[in-house]
């Protein structure tokens, strides 16, 4: 590319160009503006050049000609929740994929192709009609583009590995504007590096995922105990996974509680440690593995019980609604162990929101069987994914407070931690936290891979592998 600049004209004439190739174009002047460029985090606040709301793969290639034409700053967005903001861009064109909706389930085959704008909770309520499933995040209103392209982490994650390893194939817009079916057998380079650096090679306009029997009555749910019992209880949780099945993921939560319906009243608002657990197998053996998460102590509210996945699947949507601030900080712990678990509950215990929480899912299981080096997406060892979300609403004016409380909390769990952080969980946080997220074979492979097929990051308002990046002379 010639010269490449972040901003175009947005004036009538220009606009005019796309509004012919894309049903729906949305500029600065345009009612509606403010809502298309709003997304999920609502300390984000970018203004486009324009949105170019893509319902088909052929307006997705004229958006990508369009501005690989004039040298624009693109943005790719999927579900819009991707907390660091990259879905939007100041000036440039983002290619919204939200209408790409459609979905189709194969029972037969166990397979399920989705487009790039469904979210979870869509494909989770189509899939599970046949009692099928795959390996999804857990929240509903999270988009299936960006969580599978980073990895992909959820209940079933122990039993079924990650998103991206039951992820078949793909369709692909390429920087050049070229359609490409990406699997295993065509362009095995690009499907091994959209498994976990997906938004670096392109526009994925669908998925095809491999589907797998869950319930749909699964044995799940949160056990809250209070946060002054917490040193017990996550003492006890220890030793209670040591040798859990791989049927059974868990997530800690510690915060004070929300006021969502599920609890009661008294409840809202307490110090509260939530150990919550999804058996996905039979539900009588089951109940017998879940039992000694149940007896952590004096649970407050016990909700770990039989329940359809899908009310599992949008049972925290309301805790982390859209538009409120957000900020997160996040890193891997190889092992719960009584300093980490203290450091956890004094943290939580000067949290300076309400609303902000920690959140610890449990790795190991079938997602750390793939094979080294199989996937880009690297989070296979066993141990600890500890999420720090930082969430305030717009009303409370003091955002910093709360951004500093969670650096504090992260620099405190630091010491407990690995040097590795799930893609996902990333903010807007520059180079060397994105390398974080890689070891050192897979990064640079990735850059190669980029060099490749997108030598003039025509792709880079995301977590950016950067074509310029020095290599070492394996990869020259
Ligand atoms: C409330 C909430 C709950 C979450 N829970 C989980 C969880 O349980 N498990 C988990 O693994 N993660 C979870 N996440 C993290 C989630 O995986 C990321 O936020 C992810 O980026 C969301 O994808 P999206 O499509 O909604 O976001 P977007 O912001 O639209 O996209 C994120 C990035 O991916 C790119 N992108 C999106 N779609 C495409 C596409 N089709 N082609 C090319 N690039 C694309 C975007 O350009 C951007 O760089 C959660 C996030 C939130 C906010």
């Amino acid at each position: 590319m010639a010269s490449v600049s972040n901003a175009f004209d947005t004036t009538a004439i220009e606009l005019a160009g796309l509004r012919d190739r894309i049903g729906e174009l949305i500029g600065p002047r345009d009612p509606g503006y403010d809502e298309a460029r709003a997304i999920w985090n609502g300390a984000i606040d970018r203004r486009p050049g324009a949105i170019a709301r893509c319902s088909s793969v052929a307006e997705v290639v004229e958006a990508v000609r369009f501005a690989r034409e004039r040298g624009l700053l693109v943005s790719v967005r999927g579900g819009g929740h991707g907390v660091g903001g990259f879905a939007v861009c100041d000036e440039g064109l983002v290619i919204d994929l939200s209408p790409l909706k459609r979905i189709s389930v194969d029972p037969a085959a166990r397979q399920a192709t989705a487009g790039a704008g469904v979210l979870w909770g869509e494909l989770d309520a189509a899939t599970q009609r046949d009692g099928l499933a795959t390996v999804g995040g857990i929240v509903t209103h999270t988009g299936i583009g960006g969580l599978t392209l980073g990895g992909g982490i959820g209940w079933l994650m122990r039993k079924h590995g990650a998103t991206v390893d039951n992820l078949l194939a793909v369709e692909l817009v390429t920087a050049d504007g070229e359609r490409l079916t990406v699997s295993r057998d065509e362009h095995p380079d690009l499907f091994w590096g959209i498994r976990g650096a997906g938004a670096n090679f392109g526009v994925v306009t669908s998925f095809t995922y491999r589907l797998h029997q869950v319930g749909p009555t699964v044995l799940a749910g949160p056990a809250y105990y209070p946060l002054a019992e917490a040193r017990e209880v996550l003492r006890g949780y220890r030793e209670a996974i040591a040798e859990a099945p791989e049927e059974l993921t868990t997530i800690l939560t510690l915060r004070h509680a929300p006021p969502v319906p599920y609890l009661p009243e008294a409840v809202h608002g307490e110090p509260v440690v939530a150990v919550g657990a999804c058996y996905a197998g039979p539900l009588e053996r089951g109940a017998q593995v879940v039992r000694p998460l149940k007896q952590l102590g004096t649970p407050i509210v016990d909700l770990l019980q039989a329940r359809p996945y899908t009310e599992l699947q949008s049972m925290f949507d309301a805790a982390v609604p859209h538009g409120w601030r957000y900020y997160w900080k996040s890193i891997e712990a190889p092992a719960l162990t009584d300093a980490a678990i203290d450091t956890l509950i004094e943290q939580t215990t000067a949290v300076t929101s309400p609303n902000s929480y920690c959140i610890v899912f449990q790795l190991g299981g079938a997602i750390a069987r793939a094979g080294a080096g199989e996937t880009a997406f690297c989070q296979r060892q066993p141990g600890h994914d500890v999420n720090i979300n930082a969430v305030w609403t717009a009303e409370d004016g003091d955002g910093a407070r709360h951004v500093a409380w969670c650096r504090r909390f992260f620099d405190a769990i630091l010491p407990h931690a690995r040097e590795c952080v799930y893609l996902n969980f990333l903010g807007d946080e520059g180079q060397e936290r994105i390398r974080a997220a890689y070891d050192a074979d897979r990064f640079d492979r990735l850059v190669a891979l980029k060099r490749r097929h997108d030598p003039d990051n025509f792709f880079r308002a995301n977590q950016n592998i950067s074509p310029a990046i020095d290599l070492p002379g394996d990869f020259k």
